[in-house]
Parts: structure tokens; C-alpha cells; sequence
């Protein structure tokens, strides 16, 4: 049992930790929680904590973080508890930790995801905004300190299993990849009437069709902006150039991306739209283990549809596109706009429409640099912020 791999879950009270622990739990022979983390959710972390044990339980937030400790005190179980970043880089960077799931929803997740990368940790990555933010500095941390990456988001999940093991070390071109193909549902209002946009509720924002999720990236789903921060994704990942990453829509999620080679094959990863798929694959690679996945019954599918994206209807894919081309800092720009905007339309103080005019005017507004630097990156996103809240706060003042 002392060969058990140790894993960290850094944000798992979210819909990704809950589903690793899933995972997890069925192969209790293999994989050993040794720390879970949260923002400041002290019940669901406790709860947690009774049914994994890990070794050290994290909360973000410090006075959360004693409640925690003051309820496994009284429960009787000896699990450490730290706060704050530095004991989410903690639990990230552990000696009894291998893997850690990095799965903290939006910038947050930078600092120890950036940690654990920094500790030659395999790391499996859920937080997208981390790479978008830092994509370069990200990649050189892994591959600097021996790390491993293997992505967890579904579609570069996808693209993963359908490059060649040795894609990293050739490069695309050598191994023949002419396109990457993302693939994206185009969410809840891809058919609904334009004009009804503007006054669509958080609700059916977050009513996702094929994917159950996190707020903030059922909302991103919902204005297309999570396959832009995904194309901006799979150009860190994959050192892909932007003109070889292409966005279908297809409505089904059964095909979860594609790599088109130069020969004219096209390889595609299906599956049911469940993250124990991704999350699996990347805890067992290069084996594989069950996830408690339903297999896909084709008869029943009956038809795959596909679609060219709309860029009219779906603005901040456009936005994502423009940033990645500004490069350097511009990518931290849109994230950190977003994330403001998107929880401002969560809280009901703007539109839905309203996300990608924010962005925008933060891409406009906020001055880029070189991300070379963590500092500049932070500096970018905390401008970003300040524009963004900006905005919001004379929009809001005008309802
Ligand atoms: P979620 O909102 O369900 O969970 C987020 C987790 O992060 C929670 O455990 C929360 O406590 C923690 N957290 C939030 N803010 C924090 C902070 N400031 N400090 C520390 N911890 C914090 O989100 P999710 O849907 O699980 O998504 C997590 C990440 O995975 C996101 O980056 C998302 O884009 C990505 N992702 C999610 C899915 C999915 O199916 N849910 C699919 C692909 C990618
Ligand atoms: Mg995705």
C-alpha cells in the first residue's frame, strides 16, 4: 500500500475535485488523497476531510480556515490545516504529493499551480486561466523542473490523445499536424433569437445542455468565451500557431476535439460529456483505468451535427482571438475583464451582453507588455480588474 500515489486536489469542493475524488475513490488501490483545498466552503471541506482523510485540508480563506481546524478538533481527527496562498502552495508542493489536480476556477489557480509545476509535480490541469494568463512562463516552469502536464480540460484532453506521444519533442509540424479542431457546443443560446440575448437571467446562463459545471465557466460557455480561453489554451499546450487552431461548433459534445494531419486523416476522441473521462485518463496515463463513465451507444446518438462558430452572436470568441494575436500581457487582460464581468452579470449588475463590452473596452484601455515576468502578468490582470470594475460600477450607476 506504501506505493500509492499521492495526490493533491487544489479546489476540491468544485465540480472538477468533486469528480477526481469520484475517480479516486474507485481506485483506492492506486491513489492516495493526501490534501484537499478550497476557497472558504468550511462544511463541504469538512465533509471531505471525514470521507478522504487526507493528510492536509486547505482553506483560502483564514478565518474559514479556523472554523475547519476548531470542527476537526471536535470531530477528532488529526488533519493539518493551513490558509491562504501560501498553503495552497503548500499542499501543491508536498513531498508525499505527486500529482496534483489543479482545478481552482480562474486566476486564483496561478500561484500553486505555478508551484507545483515549480516542484516537478505531474501536473493535471483543470484551471485554464492559469495557461491563459501565463502561458509561457507556465510551460518553461514544467519543462524546467521536470515537470509532466497533462491536460484535463476536455477538448486538449482530446487533442492529447490524438497527437503522438513524442508531439513535445518534434513539435506539430514534424509530426504532421496540419489543424487542431476544437470543438464547442456553442452552449445554451446558440439557436435562441439575438435580440433576446441581452436579457437572458444567470440561470439559463449556467443551464448548460450536454456539461454540468462551475458557475463561472457555464457562463463562459454560454458566451463562447471558454473556447476562446481554450484556443488560447491549446496555443500554450501544444505550441500550436493560431492559424492551425480552428473552433467548431458541434452541438452534441460526443466528439470532444480533433487533430487533422497533412495525409488528410482526421483523428477524433469521442466520449459522453463527463469530466471522469479526462480526469481518468490523465491520472492513469499512459494506462488506463475505469471512471464509471457510461459508454457511448451509437445507435441511440444517431446523428453528430457541426457547425461554423458565429461570431456575431458570440463576440468574446472574437476577443480571445484578438488577445492572443495583441500576445504578451493581452491574454491576462481578457481573463481578468472576464472574471470581473462575469460575476458582475452573475450578481445581476449587468447584462449578458454586457461581458463582451467589458472585455473589450479592458483590451482597449488597459496597456500590454511582455508576459515574461509573473509581475507583469499580475499587473496586468490587477489593471484589467480596475478598468473592468470601472465600467461596471458606471453602467450600473446609470440602470
Ligand atoms: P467550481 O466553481 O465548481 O469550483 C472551483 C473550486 O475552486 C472550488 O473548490 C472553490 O472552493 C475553489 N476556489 C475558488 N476560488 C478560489 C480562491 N480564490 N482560492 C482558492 N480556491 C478557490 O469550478 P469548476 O467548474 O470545477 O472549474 C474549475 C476549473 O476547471 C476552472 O478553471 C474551469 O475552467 C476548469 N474546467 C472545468 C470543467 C467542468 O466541467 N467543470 C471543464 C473543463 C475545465
Ligand atoms: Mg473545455
Amino acid at each position: 500500500m506504501s506505493e500509492r500515489i499521492g495526490v493533491a486536489i487544489l479546489g476540491s469542493t468544485g465540480s472538477i475535485g468533486v469528480s477526481t475524488l469520484d475517480v479516486l475513490q474507485r481506485h483506492p488501490d492506486r491513489f492516495r488523497v493526501v490534501a484537499l483545498t478550497a476557497h472558504q466552503d468550511v462544511e463541504a471541506l469538512f465533509q471531505q476531510c471525514l470521507t478522504h482523510e487526507p493528510d492536509v485540508a486547505v482553506l483560502a480563506d483564514a478565518v474559514a480556515a479556523e472554523r475547519l481546524q476548531e470542527r476537526l478538533r471536535e470531530a477528532g481527527r488529526s488533519i493539518e490545516v493551513l490558509a491562504g496562498v501560501a498553503g495552497l502552495e503548500r499542499a501543491a508542493t508536498l513531498s508525499e504529493v505527486a500529482y496534483v489536480m489543479a482545478a481552482i476556477v480562474g486566476a486564483a489557480g496561478l500561484p500553486p499551480t505555478l508551484a507545483a509545476a515549480r516542484a516537478g509535480k505531474r501536473v493535471l490541469l483543470a484551471n485554464k486561466e492559469a495557461l491563459v494568463m501565463a502561458g509561457p512562463l507556465f510551460m518553461a516552469a514544467i519543462r524546467s523542473h521536470g515537470a509532466e502536464l497533462l491536460p484535463i480540460d476536455s477538448e486538449h484532453n482530446a487533442l492529447f490523445q490524438c497527437l503522438p506521444a513524442n508531439f513535445a519533442s518534434i513539435g506539430l509540424a514534424a509530426a504532421g499536424v496540419r489543424r487542431m479542431l476544437l470543438t464547442g457546443s456553442g452552449g445554451p443560446f446558440r439557436t435562441a433569437p439575438l435580440a433576446q440575448l441581452a436579457d437572458v437571467t444567470p440561470e439559463q446562463a449556467c443551464a448548460h445542455p450536454n456539461w454540468n459545471m462551475g458557475r463561472k465557466i457555464s457562463v463562459d460557455s454560454a458566451t463562447m468565451m471558454n473556447k476562446g480561453l481554450e484556443v488560447i489554451e491549446a496555443h500554450w499546450l501544444f505550441e500550436a500557431p493560431t492559424a492551425a487552431i480552428e473552433v467548431v461548433v458541434h452541438p452534441q459534445s460526443v466528439i470532444h476535439s480533433m487533430v487533422e494531419y497533412q495525409d488528410g486523416s482526421v483523428l477524433a476522441q469521442l466520449g459522453n460529456p463527463d469530466m471522469r473521462t479526462p480526469i481518468t485518463h490523465a491520472l492513469a496515463w499512459p494506462w488506463r483505468l475505469t471512471s464509471g463513465v457510461a459508454f457511448l451507444d451509437f445507435a441511440r446518438l444517431g446523428k453528430l451535427e457541426f457547425q461554423a462558430p458565429d461570431f456575431a452572436r458570440f463576440p468574446c470568441l472574437r476577443l480571445a482571438f484578438t488577445a492572443l494575436e495583441a500576445g504578451g500581457t493581452a491574454p491576462a487582460v481578457l481573463n481578468a475583464a472576464n472574471e470581473v464581468a462575469v460575476q458582475a452579470f452573475l450578481d445581476r449588475r449587468i447584462r449578458f451582453t454586457d461581458i463582451a463590452a467589458v472585455v473589450e473596452h479592458a483590451l482597449e484601455r488597459v496597456p500590454t507588455s511582455a508576459a515574461e515576468e509573473l509581475a507583469a502578468i499580475l499587473a496586468g490582470d490587477s489593471q484589467a480588474r480596475t478598468v473592468a470594475a470601472r465600467w461596471i460600477a458606471a453602467r450600473t450607476l446609470e440602470v
